[in-house]
């Protein structure tokens, strides 16, 4: 088990802490952790196996783990979740106020910091928007994207399935209201079909965001009225409390309008996102499976194509 937060989480036995040493390195950080080479072949197998279900036309993108810090205000993210934010902060100044402030005398060197233009991206799909938006308008058959990146929200726990940094894959889509829903449903169904193929327990169910604040809840009402989220939830730590492993969103002409994205009748383009949660899919599989992937049941072990030879295994690849 590791290390407890500095808040006080009470130090119940979690249903995950068995995968702990399996599965992750302590960093001294709770919810940031080092990854074990058992682990990462398989978060690596799962995004190949992602990958192998992307749609013709999808231009694949992939993002550092930082992001413009303008971008991510005018995204309008500091009114929704302003306490999971990370952002990027420097010394800044002369190399003598440098060396005054990082110097043994000077107490807390963190009191001269000041903020960059980044942010720690919260999500992989936030810098699309923009480049998409410079693109001029949207085609008449909508754009869709394939992205990632490294994702970082300040929410210390020492759960495993909450980490304060972790791997995130998105398919976004720009369109029309009407190409928009459809890509939605069609990736609510084919994401059942890959979570039951790996042989995971799952339900997909309405979900909201956790806004921040009194005018927050109102919003995670209204998200769910409208079925704008949804998730598919994996019963991890118990059947009551399951954890999203993807999410469904669908965020109507936010992006459109906020990056001036027109869709091809020159209305306010529509966006929406499938989000695969990599850190969580694979401790699902560690949890479901156990711990010993040679052991795992055959036609999971043959779609992640643990049991096809060494050229299989790389063709695997081809497709990322
Ligand atoms: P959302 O934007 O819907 O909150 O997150 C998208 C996906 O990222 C989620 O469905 C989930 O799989 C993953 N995710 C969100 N928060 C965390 C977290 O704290 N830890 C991990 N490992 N994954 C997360
Ligand atoms: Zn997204």
């Amino acid at each position: 088990m590791f290390a407890a937060p500095a808040e006080s989480t009470p130090l119940l036995p979690d249903p995950l802490d068995h995968l702990a040493s399996v599965l992750f390195h302590e960093m001294g950080s709770p919810g940031v952790y080092g990854r074990t080479a058992l682990y990462e072949d398989v978060v690596e197998r799962l995004a190949a196996l992602i990958s192998l279900h992307r749609e013709p036309g999808t231009e694949v993108m992939r993002f550092p783990p930082v992001m413009s810090r303008a971008q991510l205000e005018r995204s309008g993210y500091l009114k929704s979740f302003p306490n999971l934010l990370g952002c990027v902060c420097g010394l800044h100044g002369t190399e003598a106020e440098i060396d005054a402030a990082v110097s043994r005398h000077s107490g807390d060197w963190t009191l001269s910091l000041s903020p960059g233009d980044l942010v720690l991206s919260p999500a992989a799909c936030y810098p699309v928007y923009p480049i998409a938006a410079s693109r001029g308008p949207v085609p008449a058959g909508g754009w869709c994207f394939d992205v990632a990146a490294d994702c970082f929200r300040r929410e210390p726990s020492r759960h495993l399935d909450r980490l304060q940094s972790f791997r995130m894959r998105e398919y976004v889509c720009i369109g029309s209201s009407k190409q928009v829903s459809a890509f939605r449903e069609r990736w609510i169904l084919r994401a059942q079909e890959i979570a039951r193929d790996l042989g995971l327990s799952f339900k997909v169910d309405y979900a909201s965001d956790p806004f921040f604040g009194r005018v927050g809840q109102m919003m995670a009402v209204s998200q769910k009225q409208q079925s704008l989220k949804f998730e598919l939830l994996v019963p991890l730590r118990s059947q009551e409390q399951p954890t999203a492993c993807m999410s469904f969103n669908y965020h109507r002409d936010h992006f459109g309008t906020t990056w001036g994205i027109a869709d091809a009748s020159g209305e306010p383009a529509h966006t929406a996102c499938v989000a695969f949660g990599m850190d969580r899919l694979a401790v699902a599989m560690f949890h479901t499976h156990g711990e010993d992937v040679t052991r795992w049941p055959a036609a999971v072990r043959e779609l992640l194509r643990f049991s096809r030879t060494e050229k299989a295994t790389t063709s695997a690849f081809e497709v990322l």
